[in-house]
């Protein structure tokens, strides 16, 4: 798996592109209408500093790419996408292993729930992320081999995505329609699950 880190954030960036109409759809159902308008701008701002970004050791990058986020993303999702960042890039050590990445991904996962007061079951971003790196730890602790992991980790944000059907918003724009929230995917769930499969895709070399 040795991937230029800044491969995985233009991956990031093309599904964010790619996908965009459809997150601003799902937003509509139950927000305000832009989270594929506000994911696009904040993954457009990042490739496009891409000559301050090449180079730099994957943390580093990682938490520029975070502060990015922070600063061109006016919606919810723009902090809670960049703590993650932020958060994983400071956790990575310059070469990270297997055990390193699943360290570094929960600590970054911890920090949206801080930043967002929120936990898994609330209908957002963190019923993805949260089994994810549940999940990736675990197989990182059974020596599930890296190819494994690169398909087992993208299931399980399938898996998540489509149990945010089912739940009602407590955290966000969609909490404002209570019962009327049920049905519908969550929009941030989604943009996850979209960026986990670009980057395990991008990391087993396929694009
Ligand atoms: P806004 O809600 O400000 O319009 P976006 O539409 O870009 O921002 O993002 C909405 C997504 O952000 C939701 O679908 C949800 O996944 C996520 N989100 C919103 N509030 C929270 C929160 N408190 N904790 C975790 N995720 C949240
Ligand atoms: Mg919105």
């Amino acid at each position: 798996m040795n991937v230029d880190p800044l491969a995985l954030l233009e991956a990031m960036a093309a599904t964010v592109r790619a996908h965009a109409e459809e997150l601003t759809a799902l937003d509509q159902a139950i927000g305000d209408a832009d989270h594929g308008i506000n994911m696009r701008r904040g993954f457009d701002a990042i490739v496009e500093s891409r000559d301050t970004l090449a180079g730099l050791p994957v943390g580093q990058m990682l938490q520029k790419a975070g502060m990015t986020l922070v600063m061109k993303v006016g919606g919810a999702s723009g902090p809670l996408y960049g703590s993650l960042l932020m958060a994983i890039g400071k956790a990575l050590p310059e070469r990270p292993d297997l055990a390193a990445v699943a360290k570094a991904v929960e600590a970054g996962v911890q920090s949206v729930k801080q930043r967002g007061k929120s936990e898994a079951g609330d209908k957002t971003m963190l019923d993805v992320l949260v089994p994810v790196a549940e999940a990736l730890s675990t197989a990182v602790e059974q020596g599930e081999a890296a190819d494994r992991l690169l398909e087992l980790v993208p299931e399980r944000a399938v898996a998540g995505l489509e149990a945010t059907r089912a739940l009602r918003a407590n955290k966000g724009r969609a909490s404002y329609l209570g019962e009327r929230s049920i049905g519908h995917l969550d929009p941030g769930a989604r943009s996850s699950q979209l960026l986990i499969e670009a980057v395990c895709r991008t990391l087993g070399g396929r694009s």
